[in-house]
């Protein structure tokens, strides 16, 4: 048996600094966590709005399951699908402005869906190359041709379009970058497509419920409304349950429900979390002061990392990247947190490019001033240490 070559592989790994383990939680998720029976102050939850472990979640998921029982039990296309399945799908599509949306199980799986779906042998898809990994795996699926630019380079984007003569065209992006916190010029992306007759995909995991009138997300951020748009968002990060959907125009998602393997050959999410995401549905909608502390939270901590030795990204959103560069020096830096009580998750390659190892804040509307202070008093700390 190669397990002595699996070990060596992963000595490499470990002697580059790009081994991954889990920290065990031994608590819900809040800026307070407890691990291995120390409890820490966590800057890296993607749980923006602190809805995770909200008491009105917590109702409607017990309530859920009171009704709907715990498994949906087969396939939305065999007998899983739910009429609260169904009434989300109605809800989340008016939310963010489209005609029609349909539920995933995460968003790994509705981007994997979409992108194969609707590309294929003879098309052409192109993407940002700061993308999630979700789009990357997605668009190698499709087999269709895959055109890749430089992060948000629109110029670049232009001539790869030009140059493909025939097939469908599909342009895929995410909308709030998820490693580097800054956003899609989604207006000029959607000015292209119209102009080649491109497909846009856009990739809300990081917008939706935090950006935009009433949390609607990224579409509404930049008040974009166009039938060529097709939008993806999760709801295991602002909505703070699980899951995903995809809402575009009907005929679009009559394709995803007869061509989208990953939805098609699946298992149903529970019900009972359907119902969850619909009570946090009225928390987001109704969370403009949940949305305003975070605002004031990301100006806060964006001045307290002026003057130190790492540089913050230009970002405005909740995700705020420490780049460090080295990936020892980046492992370093969150382990010196951890021993000061403060829980920051290092990003290394390959989720990153090479040499931009990082420290990615995430910032949520559960966190206080203090904590923010506190995060900010360590590192100028650690940069005089
Ligand atoms: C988290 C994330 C996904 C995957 O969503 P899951 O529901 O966690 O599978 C997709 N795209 C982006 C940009 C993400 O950050």
């Amino acid at each position: 048996m190669p397990f002595i070559e699996l070990q060596n592989e992963l000595n490499e790994r470990a002697a580059l600094g790009l081994l991954r383990h889990r920290c065990t939680l031994q608590s819900p998720q809040a800026p307070h966590i407890m691990v291995g029976g120390k409890s820490y102050l966590s800057f890296c939850s993607n749980d923006y709005l602190g809805l995770a472990n909200h008491s009105q979640l917590i109702a409607a998921l017990q309530q859920g399951a009171q009704q709907h029982g715990v498994g949906a039990g087969a396939a939305h296309l065999v007998s899983g699908h739910n009429a609260t399945h169904h009434q989300l799908e109605n809800e989340l599509a008016s939310f963010v402005g489209k005609p029609a949306a349909l539920l995933f199980s995460t968003g790994y799986m509705a981007n994997l869906g979409v992108v194969q779906a609707l590309a294929g042998k003879g098309d052409t898809v192109f993407a940002d190359k700061l993308n999630h990994a979700s789009l990357n795996d997605a668009m190698q699926l499709s087999r269709a041709t895959v055109k890749r630019y430089h992060h948000n380079d629109m110029t670049q984007l232009a001539q790869l379009l030009e140059q493909a003569r025939s097939g469908r065209k599909l342009v895929i992006t995410d909308a709030v970058f998820s490693m580097d916190g800054d956003l899609a010029p989604l207006p000029e992306l959607l000015a292209l497509c119209e102009q080649h007759d491109a497909w846009l995909l856009i990739d809300d995991a990081h917008g939706f419920g935090v950006l935009g009138e009433q949390g609607r997300g990224s579409l509404a951020h930049f008040g974009i409304a166009s039938e060529r748009v097709i939008c993806m968002a999760t709801l295991g990060k602002a909505a703070g349950v699980f899951g995903a959907f995809v809402a575009a125009e009907q005929v679009v998602v009559d394709t995803l429900i007869n061509n989208a393997r990953s939805y098609i050959y699946t298992t149903a999410t529970p019900p009972a979390l359907a119902s969850a995401v619909l009570a946090s549905l009225q928390l987001i909608a109704n969370g403009d002061e949940l949305r305003g502390h975070l605002q004031r939270l990301i100006a806060q901590l964006r001045s307290g990392l002026r003057n130190l030795p790492w540089s913050a990204l230009p970002s405005a959103t909740a995700i705020q990247p420490l780049l460090v560069g080295g990936n020892q020096a980046a492992l370093n830096l969150s382990a010196a947190l951890r021993e000061r009580g403060i829980w920051v998750a290092a990003i290394r390659p390959p989720t990153v490019p090479q040499g931009t190892a990082r420290l990615r804040i995430t910032l949520s509307a559960a966190h206080r001033a203090a904590d923010v202070t506190r995060l900010t008093g360590a590192l100028h700390e650690l940069a005089q240490g």
